[in-house]
């Protein structure tokens, strides 16, 4: 038993070394730790299945699952464990876990296994260049278009603002703006878009063509926003939405930013806070846009 303490309390330091997370930090663990911690799951859920009585298993799951977010399981693991085997540690920490108890779990951005799907042909999306990277198409099964009524392994279940309930459409009908044109929608808030006059004689106007907004809210798969959606510009043109992005996933571009004072500026942040709140599936959520043109980078973020 003290060996298969040792493996599993190993794979879970090792899940957590690589979680790119503190300890009841509201954030998921990062995509690359997540395959340890189901790993360190199983090894557990074994363990405890063989040793029901001993409270360590269920001291370390409890631990697992605090680091997923997973509040309640978490908590209820580490009271068996109390039960099991009263120790003050374990009450003590109980009570900073139950401060944790009502944080929701955030839905994981990033989909994963999309090399697959990558080499079906997709259509291009100009400002949407990758959406099976950020996540904007799912292929984790297939469904059926509302739009053209076909099976497809690909589909989008994004921002989508029309009268009718849609549930799932396809690429094609997205970029064909067939789905916008059949169900009157837009797959972008036309007054969230920046610069677009919300009052007349506003200085920010940018002038933007008519084919590039139609383009952008009737054939171009939105993103996922905590709030409303803003979707930024740059030289006359609307930008590419590149990514769900944290510090880490932008500090290494910093110099490529068109002005990330000014993108800071306008949502009223200091520069110099992005490191601390700007997270990855966090509470303050990084939104990467390009410049078509002059491929400036540009930042836009919003809060849970
Ligand atoms: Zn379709
Ligand atoms: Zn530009």
């Amino acid at each position: 038993m003290v060996e298969k303490i040792k493996e599993i309390s190993k794979l879970l330091s090792i899940a957590i070394g690589k979680s790119n997370k503190f300890w009841f930090e509201h954030i998921l663990p990062s995509k690359m730790s997540l395959t340890y911690f189901e790993q360190a799951d199983s090894l557990l859920d074994d363990a405890i299945k063989v040793y029901p009585d001993n409270a360590h298993f269920y001291r370390m799951k409890s631990q697992l699952k605090s680091y997923t977010m997973d509040y309640a399981e978490s908590i209820s693991l580490l009271e068996t464990a109390i039960k099991l085997d009263n120790k003050q540690k374990d009450k003590d920490f109980l009570v900073e876990l139950m401060q944790h108890k009502d944080v929701k779990k955030p839905i994981q951005k990033i989909s994963t296994g999309t090399k697959k799907v990558k080499e079906r042909e997709l259509p291009y999306f100009k400002y949407h260049p990758d959406p099976i990277e950020t996540g904007a198409f799912e292929s984790d099964q297939t469904v059926e278009c509302d739009c053209c009524g076909k099976e497809t392994p690909i589909y989008y279940t994004g921002p989508f603002f029309s009268v009718e309930d849609i549930e799932a459409l396809c690429p094609w009908c997205i970029s064909s703006g067939k789905a916008a044109k059949k169900f009157k929608g837009d797959f972008q808030d036309y007054s969230s878009i920046e610069g677009i006059a919300v009052t007349p004689g506003d200085a920010d106007t940018i002038n933007y063509t008519k084919e590039a907004i139609e383009e952008l809210t009737e054939r171009t798969p939105g993103y996922r926003g905590w709030q409303q959606e803003h979707w930024l510009g740059h030289c006359n043109d609307l930008c590419a939405f590149v990514g769900y992005v944290g510090w880490q996933e932008i500090e290494d571009k910093l110099h490529q930013f068109a002005d990330l004072e000014g993108d800071c500026n306008n949502l009223h942040m200091k520069i110099e806070d992005l490191p601390k709140y700007l997270r990855n599936n966090g509470s303050c959520q990084g939104y990467l846009f390009q410049c078509l043109h002059c491929k400036k980078y540009r930042l836009y973020f919003d809060f849970d």
